[in-house]
This record gives structure tokens, sequence and C-alpha cells, in this order.
């Protein structure tokens, strides 16, 4: 019995019920916790033990369970006291199901990856039961299936990208002759084969972010500027078949401009790809979903220490029943509206996993008919923190570019017999120095 259990082993009773429920918890390979009101562990099963790495000295018991369980999220990143989803969870009193995140064991450094929910025990002490499962060997087998999938999406590209080449072609009045009809057919097979395209880019995609393959490289931006280039792409979309109103209005939390006659500045630190993706999907979405003679309004705004990036549009809206699930993988809402829009349902899913990735939320308020916002809120740096990350990564560019230059000319420079001892010092060096100091009389 684990020194937890020991601890916890309840006075002896006839309870065969409580006898029964201490032998499964304690023969059970996922970590429970169970802590008071104030967070404080009341009780600890010898899995929980096992996978915090207590021991003699380091005992949770009546210890605060932040101290007990510290995660950081999948991708290795501290978590924020904000972001921490059980933090969250337990200062709200809500429950939490199979967040997955890396359960730091004990002060050994190692990382297990775990999935950890919390429920309410519903007694008078407002207890919370906090339970943590090893997930290492679901995240082996999903890896097996990605890269799977990955594979095939991989190769399935390449085809279907000729197969779409030669229908272009086909379709070209310059490069081939065709009826009415066979141009209807070929255009039916042009959408499909784009539509594929589409489905094992997604895929590849998705793929890439669920196993990790792709990490977040954050460089400090000042984000009304950025955001405001990357939804101005869009211009020409907006224009070309003239139906959709576009807008973008910034604040720095105390004054809204629709226009930068008023310059706005709000700092956060972001991987450039991975907003660009965001503001990809969420503009796309908007036009695709926004009838004719609709509006987009796109707004960034320092919300405390949130960036809050505002997509709006007056589309067809959302559902209640559906805003449930639009952030799943291939989950498209299913209604006369979006029956004739083509998509993969796989955009948000990836913009949700993108936005998490850089410790970010994303959310919807929508209802059918009645146009959407979509919200992604990430953390904002100040000014002072903006120019220290800016200093940092303009000397970081210096050094490689510098390390870049004397590679390539390293390269170039033509290494002579003579040269090369000079250039490439080696053990050998003092033996043929003193060989030359002989020949020249000491001297080299
Ligand atoms: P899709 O490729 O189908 O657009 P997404 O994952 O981007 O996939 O979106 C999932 C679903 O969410 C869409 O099929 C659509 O039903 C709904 N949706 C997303 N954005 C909007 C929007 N701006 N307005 C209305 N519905 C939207």
């Amino acid at each position: 019995m684990s020194i937890f259990s020991r601890k916890q082993a309840p006075a002896p009773s006839n309870n065969g019920g409580s006898a029964l429920s201490e032998l499964a918890l304690n023969s059970i390979n996922d970590g429970v916790i169970i802590a008071d009101a104030n967070g404080t562990v009341r009780f600890a099963n010898p899995a929980a033990s096992r996978m915090v790495g207590a021991n003699a000295l380091l005992n949770p018991i009546g210890v605060s369970y932040r101290n007990v369980l510290q995660l950081e999220s999948k991708e290795g990143r501290a978590f924020s006291e904000q972001e921490n989803p059980l933090i969250v969870a337990m200062n709200t009193y809500r429950p939490l199901d199979a967040f997955r995140c890396s359960l730091i064991v004990g002060n050994t450094g190692k990382r297990i990856p775990v999935a950890v929910s919390v429920v309410n025990a519903n007694d008078a002490a407002r207890s919370r039961i906090i339970t943590f499962r090893n997930i290492a060997k679901e995240l082996e087998e999903e890896g097996a299936q990605t890269e799977f999938i990955s594979t095939a999406s991989h190769e399935m590209r390449t085809p279907v990208a000729s197969i779409e080449g030669y229908l272009s072609l086909a379709l070209n009045p310059q490069t081939a002759t065709i009826d009415n009809r066979a141009k209807g057919y070929l255009d039916a097979a042009h959408a499909a084969a784009k539509h594929l395209g589409k489905l094992f880019q997604d895929l590849l995609d998705v793929t890439k972010a669920d196993d990790g393959r792709v990490k977040p490289n954050f460089v400090p931006v000042e984000m009304v500027t950025t955001v405001q280039n990357m939804a101005n792409n869009y211009n020409a979309q907006f224009n070309k078949d003239g139906k959709v109103h576009y807008t973008f209005g910034s604040s720095d939390g105390r004054l809204m401009a629709t226009d930068l006659k008023v310059a706005q500045v709000v700092y956060a630190s972001v991987d450039l790809n991975f907003l660009q993706e965001i503001m990809d999907n969420l503009m796309e979405n908007a036009i695709k979903y926004t009838p004719a003679g609709g509006s987009i309004w796109v707004s960034v705004r320092g919300d405390g220490d949130r960036v809050l990036i505002n997509v709006t549009d007056t589309g067809i809206g959302i559902s209640a029943d559906d805003i449930q699930h639009i952030f799943q993988k291939f989950y498209r809402a299913d209604n006369s509206d979006t029956r004739e829009i083509g998509g993969t349902g796989l955009g948000l899913y990836l913009t949700k996993s993108r936005v998490e990735a850089m410790g970010g939320k994303i959310w919807v308020e929508s209802g059918f008919g009645e146009g959407s916002t979509f919200f992604v809120s990430l953390p904002r740096i100040s000014t002072e923190e903006y120019n220290k990350r800016l200093f940092v990564l303009k000397n970081q560019q210096q050094f490689a570019a510098a390390q870049a230059a004397r590679r390539a000319q390293l390269r170039a420079a033509p290494v002579t017999p003579a040269a090369r001892p000079a250039m490439r010092p080696t053990t050998m060096q003092p033996m043929m120095r003193t060989n030359q100091q002989v020949k020249n009389g000491g001297k080299i």
C-alpha cells in the first residue's frame, strides 16, 4: 500500500460497499485525487501517487492540488493561471472532460501525457474529484493512424493535381474544343477534383497539427497592422463578386477606430504562419457563408492581458445545435443553405488547434439566420516585453545571418593544402609546428 493510501485508509468499517470502493480505487491505473473546496488534496490513490512522483518527502496529502498536479500544454508550453484548464475548472467549480496535456512528474523533470478530468463530488464539503489517465499508448496508436493518413493524403495529392490540371486544359477554349454538354460534365469533374485536392491538403495540415510535427515559432508583432494586412488580402474577393461590404476596426482597449487614423498598438507573440492560417479560414468562411449584399467586419483590440480578434459577418449564421460541433473534425452544418456551399469541415478544427498551440482560445456567437462572430483571444504582451523580444529576435537573426555568410565564404574560398592546417586546427599541429621550428632554427 502506498504512503497515500496508508495515510488515507479510513477507519475499519463493516461497510462492504466502501471497502470495495477503496479496493477498486487502489487497483486502477488511473490517478484519482480528491481535493476539498480550498483545493487541498485529501485523498490520492496509489496510481496518482505513482504518476505525480510522490515519495516519503513529497507527500501530496494536505498540499494544494496545484503543487501536486503540475501541468503543461501537450506542446510543452507552460500554462498561465488563466489558461490552465485544471485551475480554471477548480476555480469556477465547472467540470473538465479528458483534457489532454502533460503531467510533470515530481522533481524528476519527466513528463507523462495525460487526459485530466474534474467532476464535483456533490458532498457538503464541495469536494472535487480529479482523475488523470496516462494516454501514452493511446497517442502512439493515434500517431500510427495519423502517419498513415498523412502519407496517403500526400501520395494522393499528386495524381489529383494532375487530374485537375488536365481538366483545366480541357475546359480552356485556347487549348481544347468541347461541346456544351461535355463542358457541363467537365465543369462538374473539375469542381470535384478541386474539392478532393483541398480535402487532401486539409487532411495533411490536420494530421501534421495533430501529431505536433509543426511547432509554433513565436515572434513579437504588432497585431493591428498584422491582422489588418492578412484580412486585406481578401479585398480582391470582396470586390470580385462586388457583393460583400468589408470594414476593419481596431482598438487598444480604450478607443475603437473603424479606420486607422487613430494609430492603435496592441502587441502579442505569435507564429505568423499559424495566424495567417487562422485568418484565412475565418475570412474564407465569412465570405463563403455570407450571401450577396452582406457585410463583414474584422477588428483587433486589446482586452486586458488578451488580444481579441473578431471576424463578424451578416451571413447565414449557425444554429445552437451546430455551434457545439463546428470545431470538430469533418463537422459541417447540414441545412438547405449550406448544402450548396463546398467545404471539408476541417478548417475550424485546424483553426482551433492553431489558436490553442499559441495559448489562445476561439469561440463563436451566432444564431441561425443571424450572422456570426468568431472570437480569437491570444495572450497580449506589454510594449516593454515586445521591445525586449524584438531585440532578442534581431540579435538571433543577425547572428544566424553572420553564420550563414561565414559558411558561404568558407565554401567559396579555394582550400589550398597550405591553408588547410591553419583553417582546421588538429591535434597534429603542435608536432608540425615543432618540425617547422626545427627547420627554421626554432622560429615559426
Ligand atoms: P467548411 O470547410 O465546411 O467550411 P469549417 O470547419 O471551416 O469547414 O466550418 C465548419 C462548419 O461551420 C461549416 O460547414 C459551416 O456549417 C459552419 N460555419 C463556419 N463558419 C461559418 C460562418 N461564418 N457562417 C456560417 N456558418 C459557418
